[in-house]
């Protein structure tokens, strides 16, 4: 990890860019800015990072690995506010501690990860079904063709609320299809769970196809910390 960033003056400037440019999209596609949440995805960056985040007024962040989010937010345990989005494939042996720190886990899609979150500890966690836009098992997400399946059980969990539903975009095709079918599929989700409206898509290159989609979490990561220091 690298703290060669100037934390104030770049990261408050591409951040406002970043602001700015999902403002445009969300008024371009017609909806409302209060509509869409942006969570700014910090792994790889110190925590110093999400510290320098908040102070410019984030208070939506998320990692993508386990023992990075948990180191980093016990380092940040003093920010007022502050959220975790844990965004990554969680191990169903991690999943627990995970309740721990976050506030959200949008990548679940196993069973035995929505087993091993199902905790009645008095916790409310927020939950999205990851669903898999290209088919391809390893990059994570449900077949669309197995969502209903693993709603039916997240929606009989303890401890977890579905709030509806996440996508990466497929490589090597355009986003905004891909971004049209999870649509469908949120649509699909709703005659299930019909308050689980959520939709957690969109990344630094792709966001404003996100959001004409309906999008109403975007996860964004180097159009707003830079580029991230090598995984070490
Ligand atoms: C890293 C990551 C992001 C952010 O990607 P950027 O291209 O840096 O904006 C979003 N979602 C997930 C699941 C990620 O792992």
């Amino acid at each position: 990890m690298t703290d060669g960033l100037d934390l104030g003056g770049d990261l408050g400037e591409r951040l406002a860019r970043v602001a700015s440019g999902v403002d445009d999209a969300v008024r371009a596609a017609g909806r409302r800015p209060d509509e869409v949440t942006t969570i700014v995805v910090t792994k790889f960056h110190p925590a110093s990072v999400v510290r320098a985040l908040h102070a410019l007024g984030v208070r939506d962040v998320a990692e993508n690995r386990h023992q990075e989010a948990q180191a980093k937010s016990t380092e940040t345990a003093d920010l007022e506010g502050l959220r975790w989005h844990f965004v990554g494939q969680l191990q169903s042996k991690k999943a627990r501690q995970a309740r721990r720190y976050a506030a959200a886990v949008h990548s679940l899609d196993r069973d035995s990860v929505v087993d091993a979150l199902a905790v009645d500890d008095g916790r409310v966690l927020d939950g999205f079904v990851q669903v898999s836009l290209d088919g391809q098992e390893g990059r994570g997400g449900v077949p669309e063709s197995d969502v209903e399946r693993l709603v039916e059980r997240l929606l009989a969990a303890d401890g977890v609320r579905l709030r509806g539903v996440m996508a990466v975009a497929p490589l090597g095709e355009p986003a905004r299809p891909a971004f049209a079918r999870l649509r469908g599929v949120s649509e699909r989700v709703r005659s299930l769970a019909p308050e689980a409206v959520a939709i957690s898509a969109g990344m630094s290159h792709d966001y404003a196809d996100a959001v004409v989609e309906g999008a109403t979490h975007l996860r964004i990561g180097t159009a707003i910390t830079g580029p991230r220091p090598e995984a070490g």
